[in-house]
């Protein structure tokens, strides 16, 4: 069973997010488990202070690492070792391919959400495999961040989604956008479902799915359209009908 630990200032709130929808009905049928450990538990004194003010001045306070400590020491001694991801603008991006390195190389993960300045780095130094950044801006705390590691790995995690083909087509796994989806009903507010998508022809419906993906890719983002292979006989047919329909 893949496991998650989070250790958190804010054990109920992520306890109770992550036992929610898909991932509580995971859990329900042991796929995975995630728990929320609080770092104030592993204080050595009364008030269950986890700060302390910054070693060479400077606004704000930083987490102490002997509390760090302790709680990464409990899940570890209860749980065995695990992949121990601090989460940090200071860190790496963290990108669809991470989510499946972390679903494929691990089987327990310990994510470590840091609040106020940060973690004393001597507890990152010492415990934290790695670093990963949500994205180039700055949260009050990791718990957002700990949570979306948590369920885009979750997600790929056999089982737990109904079928392989729900993240194997979407955004991000094979360097794509996600084409356009429709519902019910055929028309909305005078806007109409392409025609394609009601013909019953799964082949063509393909076809234009795949040609949709690589145009918003191509508009969207030029960065991932730039490392796509596009080369098969297919793509060309397709790249080559984009052209004339756009007129490029
Ligand atoms: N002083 C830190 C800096 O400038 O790099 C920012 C600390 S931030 C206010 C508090 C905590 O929020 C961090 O320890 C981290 O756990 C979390 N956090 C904030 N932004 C994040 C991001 N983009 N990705 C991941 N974690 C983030």
């Amino acid at each position: 069973m893949y496991r998650i630990d989070i250790m958190t200032l804010f054990d109920e709130t992520v306890g109770d997010m992550m036992s929610e929808s898909i991932l509580g009905r995971a859990q329900e049928r042991d796929l995975l488990r995630i728990e929320a450990h609080q770092i104030r538990d592993y204080t050595r004194n009364k008030q269950r202070q986890v700060d302390d003010y910054p070693y060479g001045g400077g606004s704000g306070a930083v987490m102490q690492a002997d509390p760090l400590y302790h709680c990464w020491q409990h899940i570890t001694d209860t749980y065995g070792p695990g992949h121990t991801i601090y989460l940090s603008p200071c860190g790496r991006t963290f990108k669809e391919a991470d989510a499946r390195r972390l679903r494929d190389d691990y089987t327990h993960l310990i994510l470590v959400c840091g609040h106020y300045e940060g973690v004393d780095e001597r507890f990152i130094e010492g415990y934290v495999d790695e670093e990963l950044s949500l994205g180039d801006f700055v949260l009050t705390g990791g718990e957002i961040p700990a949570m979306a590691v948590a369920d885009a790995v979750c997600r790929l995690i056999p089982g737990v989604l109904s079928d392989p083909s729900c993240f194997e087509e979407e955004s991000h796994w094979n360097g794509l956008l996600e084409y356009p989806q429709y519902s019910r009903p055929e028309e909305w507010q005078g806007r109409s479902v392409p025609a394609i998508l009601l013909s019953g022809h799964h082949a063509n419906v393909a076809k234009w799915r795949r040609k949709q993906a690589i145009l918003r890719t191509r508009e969207r983002r030029p960065d991932l359209y730039a490392k796509l292979d596009l080369s098969t006989k297919a793509d060309q047919k397709l790249l080559r009908e984009l052209a004339e329909e756009t007129g490029e």
